[in-house]
């Protein structure tokens, strides 16, 4: 006689209609365990009798017990409390036998056929919810992750292509299933595509994955807001030039660059950002074209080239945000046991300004800033000693520079003549070419006349105004 456990199966009467037709399939070639999915006696819900498990056959998975307790906690408690059990019956609820199949054939490293391709989003997040129910784990089922990774290609290549629906249901699983490429593009698509609270969209019954979707809004949310903020920064930055300055004209151009703004429907910004994404704001800045007529503007303030602003501002505000980084989240969690906190918060700072150490994917400091998943004190602590070490080496910059000076005997340009912005000198580029930023919160500690002392020689100088129209971007 073998011993058998049903699991979720009422408490009376058989496990499943003795009239449904059988299927055997063996994971594992002798395989000494039965996982058993059957139709429910009684419908777990109305939905459930409408999809019809009722009528599907019985799945019969053969299986090694000792695999399945190496691969499941929720296998692992119950064959630690019966090991002598061979049997076990799974109600099918109309979401999980694919699912828990697919999760089996990855733990013993079978083959996973066709039939089993996701083809929907909701068979992706019917996946998750079944691995976490059962204590799978997918770094550890390597198959269940090429099995998504199939599917996020085939949708972003031949099916629906990236669009806000496709990232809201897909980034989640990125997460779960450790696609750390794909996980930074769709956390970037968001921030630029959506104007939603709500970032993540859970396509399958199981509710309790909502909460933790959730999870993804607020440093989404965050993310938005110090794009826009980087956006308005830029934008403003002509107009911070022109309160400088002490032309009769310096006000009507002032009012004609915003104009020329609200022209295309971006200014105010704060209500652009209200009514269209950040992309949207920022294809309609592409479009952007004024040049003020003031040849004869004698602090040359308005003779900038506010084009050529703006189109910086496009490309910074681009920059701004690399995408949510995974290694970051996973490496900014709580120190691990065993781990000293001193090498905790070392392995979660900035080498020589560079954000991405040990990532997958490069990435800026905004990056960091908002995968952080450990406590706000360690983040502020890092933060802070990258601040202090940055104005040192300001600092130390200005006195070489003074020195450079000194040398040359000339005297420095009067303060405030020149200005200009650009990204910090001091940060790194990583492996991907790209520049970490000196950015999002850090922007507060610097004023204006820093930017001016620090902007480069050939920015914004009343007599290079030449000069800068032709100055590469
Ligand atoms: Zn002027
Ligand atoms: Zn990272």
């Amino acid at each position: 006689m073998i011993s058998t456990a049903s699991i979720c199966a009422p408490a009376s009467g058989p496990a499943s209609s003795s009239s449904n037709k059988t299927i055997g399939i063996p994971i594992a070639r002798g395989g000494d365990f039965l996982v058993r999915i059957a139709p429910p006696v009684r419908p777990l819900a109305p939905s459930a009798a409408q999809n019809g498990p009722r009528s599907r056959p019985v799945l019969e998975l053969r299986v090694s017990k000792n695999v399945l307790a190496s691969n499941s906690a929720y296998f692992q408690g119950i064959l630690g409390l019966q090991p002598g059990l061979s049997m076990v019956t799974i109600d099918d609820n109309g979401s999980n036998r694919h699912a828990l199949e697919l999760w089996l054939r990855a733990a013993h490293q079978a083959e996973v056929p066709k039939m089993l391709k996701a083809v929907h989003s909701r068979h992706v997040w019917n996946t998750v919810a079944v691995g976490k129910l059962y204590g799978f784990l997918p770094l550890e089922a390597p198959a269940v992750k090429a099995w998504f990774i199939d599917y996020y290609k085939e949708t972003l290549q031949n099916g629906a292509y990236l669009t806000p629906g496709v990232a809201r249901t897909l980034a989640y699983p990125c997460a779960y299933f450790d696609h750390a490429e794909g996980f930074m593009k769709l956390t970037k698509f968001l921030v630029f595509n959506m104007n939603d609270k709500l970032y993540s969209l859970n396509t399958s019954d199981y509710e309790a994955l909502n909460n933790e979707a959730r999870l993804l809004d607020a440093p989404l949310l965050s993310a938005r807001l110090d794009v826009q903020d980087r956006l308005a920064r830029e934008l403003d930055h002509p107009l911070r030039k022109l309160h400088q300055a002490t032309c009769a004209c310096r006000k009507e151009t002032a009012f004609d660059y915003e104009d020329a703004l609200a022209a295309i429907g971006c200014w105010p910004i704060a209500s652009a950002f209200t009514r269209y994404t950040l992309s949207q704001i920022l294809e309609k800045l592409g479009t952007f074209n004024f040049t003020p007529d003031r040849k004869d503007c004698e602090s040359g303030y308005c003779r900038l080239d506010f084009n050529k602003s703006v189109r910086i501002a496009i490309t910074r505000t681009k920059e701004e945000f690399d995408g949510l980084c995974l290694d970051c989240m996973k490496r900014s969690k709580a120190p691990q046991a065993g781990q000293a906190r001193k090498e905790y918060i070392e392995k979660n700072s900035p080498f020589k300004g560079c954000w991405d150490m040990d990532c997958r994917y490069g990435h800026a400091q905004t990056t960091w800033r908002h995968s952080w998943t450990g406590s706000p004190t360690d983040r502020r602590l890092i933060l802070g000693a990258d601040r202090g070490e940055r104005v040192r080496h300001r600092e130390l910059e200005r006195e070489r520079a003074r020195e450079k000076e000194a040398t040359a005997g000339r005297e420095w340009a009067p303060r405030g003549r020149r200005s200009g912005r650009r990204r910090s000198h001091f940060s790194m580029g990583n492996g991907n070419g790209e520049a970490a930023a000196l950015d999002g919160a850090e922007h507060e500690d610097i004023d204006d006349d820093d930017e001016f002392y620090d902007a480069e020689e050939d920015t914004y100088l009343t007599e290079d105004i030449a000069e800068l129209n032709v100055r590469d971007e």
